[in-house]
């Protein structure tokens, strides 16, 4: 008897033992994301169906890279068009809606007038209960030529060593096609899409997305009115870890213009005896900035945002390697001496860089030429909270002042282009909290908090019109090309960076 109730009393105790473990287990790991058991068993069926179809997405990738949809070149709009109409039924065939809005016409510069390719605007099926996710995109490319040093020819999708290689691969085609697929996991495997769905997609995002801004408030009472998110994926990752995007710096392109005298002399007859504009445009770009990178504009850097320290702990976390980093780029050292200061040179602080010199004797050879007239080109990378009309109208204080010491009797024109102003978002807000469990559930790392030192005009175009939270989630590799030859996406980030997104979407409804 006494034996049998030790018995008993051993085997409750490990009952005991084993379901407080499941319970500790459980709620532990809830606290580090809130997937439920019964979700972590949803995500493994969803990866489970993106795994195994990962040679189906791959072929459709190839499909797409095949058109040849470079927006640069008016005359392959067609092209556009065509991988839009593409876009347009897979979704239908998902059972999504799709409107192909009108963005109006473009003057060509050769005076011709020509219709704009259309943007899509698609949503699948709609709960008014559930949060609802924009998903922006675009698949036209950059140019792409053999000739260019492609190894592999740019619009035939090739593997070679677990990468992709296409134009498009990455920057956005892979992307888009991997958001698709996402949607699609839940669709195949029977799961209720947890949030609501729309995408806006695009052909015209590498000449400048021409008609999207103006398209973007128009239908802001209309289709961004129930919107709650906003999700770019058009960007890639910082180093080989993955990242969620939160700011990017703004643009000001600036033409100083130097005119002299009627003709361009030669330096053997008028040399010595005119102030030539050359001179007075080396002496003028020579002031903007220090041999630290410091630019000299006064009061142009007073507006930027002090770092704080919940900032500057960011920062820590970013696996970025110093010495690969001057290896890459081929120099002894970078203006900072530290990791933290290079990153923060490129993303959170102001730069600026002169980029040419127009009408000036650039061939080889020794031509003694005075020319006449040059411009010379430099453009200001801005950030929070900078204003780029504020910057323009100091910039131009400045130079003028300069010019006025050179008492030259040429004459300066200073004009300027505002590419787009920077943008940063807020870490503290839900879809960043969703992107981080996201992460977290597909790589098991904590993604790193990272921004972008160029420009992407979007991100700030749909915060400041929409009023909504605009997050950047990439997918690609850092060593990815976009723009340059041999774009590629591996296939590992095409195929897990599809899970993220599935992952990302099951997240997002938990934090709303
Ligand atoms: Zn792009």
């Amino acid at each position: 008897m006494s034996g049998t109730w030790t018995l008993f009393v051993s085997i409750m105790t490990k009952l005991f033992v084993v379901a407080f473990l499941l319970l500790h287990t459980s709620a532990s790991s809830s606290s580090s994301s809130s997937s439920s058991p019964g979700a972590a068993g949803m995500l493994k069926q969803l990866f489970q169906y993106i795994d195994d179809h990962q040679n189906q997405f791959v072929q459709r990738l190839r499909e797409w890279v095949a058109v040849q949809s470079d927006s640069g070149d008016h005359t392959k709009w067609g092209e556009v068009e065509r991988i839009l109409n593409m876009t347009a039924v897979r979704i239908q065939e998902m059972g999504g809606t799709v409107d192909f809005a009108d963005v109006g016409t473009h003057q060509l510069p050769s005076g011709e007038t020509v219709p704009l390719p259309p943007v899509i605007l698609a949503e699948f099926e709609k709960d008014p209960k559930k949060a609802t996710l924009c998903i922006y995109g675009h698949v036209d490319v950059q140019p792409a030529k053999m000739v260019d040093g492609w190894t592999t020819d740019p619009f035939n999708l090739t593997e070679i060593k677990g990468n992709l290689y296409g134009r498009g691969a990455t920057d956005n085609k892979g992307p888009v096609l991997a958001w698709l697929h996402a949607v699609e996991s839940y669709q195949a495997t029977e799961k209720e899409i947890p949030v609501n769905i729309k995408l806006i997609i695009e052909g015209l995002e590498e000449v400048g997305s021409y008609g999207l801004l103006e398209l973007t408030r128009k239908i802001n009472d209309s289709f961004f009115a129930d919107v709650d998110f906003i999700v770019i994926s058009d960007n890639v990752w910082a180093t080989r870890n993955p990242a969620l995007t939160y700011g990017t710096r703004g643009s000001s392109y600036f033409f100083v213009e130097v005119d002299g005298p009627k003709l361009d002399f030669h330096s053997g007859v008028y040399g010595g005896s005119i102030q030539e504009p050359m001179s007075d445009l080396i002496a003028l770009l020579g002031s903007l900035l220090d041999h630290t990178g410091k630019i000299l504009v006064p009061g142009v850097t007073d507006d930027v945002a002090p770092l704080t320290e919940d900032e500057r702990k960011l920062y820590d976390n970013i696996s970025f390697d110093l010495e690969e980093m001057k290896s890459v780029a081929g120099v002894k050292h970078f203006l900072q001496d530290t990791k933290e200061k290079v990153l923060m040179a490129r993303w959170r602080n102001p730069s600026l860089s002169i980029h040419g010199i127009q009408g000036a004797f650039s061939e080889p050879g020794t031509k003694t030429v005075i020319p006449k007239q040059v411009t010379g080109k430099f453009s200001i990378r801005q950030v929070p909270n900078m204003d780029p009309p504020d910057v323009e109208r100091k910039v131009k204080e400045h130079l003028q002042q300069v010019f006025s010491t050179l008492k030259s009797p040429n004459r300066l024109r200073v004009t300027a282009t505002v590419g787009a102003k920077p943008w940063v978002a807020n870490l503290k807000n839900p879809q960043y909290v969703a992107g981080q469990r996201a992460v977290r559930e597909v790589f098991g790392v904590d993604p790193e908090l990272i921004r972008e030192g160029s420009t992407i005009p979007i991100a700030q175009n749909f915060q400041e019109e929409t009023g909504k939270s605009v997050m950047m989630l990439p997918i690609g590799g850092h060593d990815d090309g976009e723009h340059s030859q041999n774009e590629k996406i591996s296939r590992y980030n095409y195929i897990e960076g599809t899970k993220l997104f599935a992952a990302y979407i099951y997240e997002l409804s938990l934090v709303k």
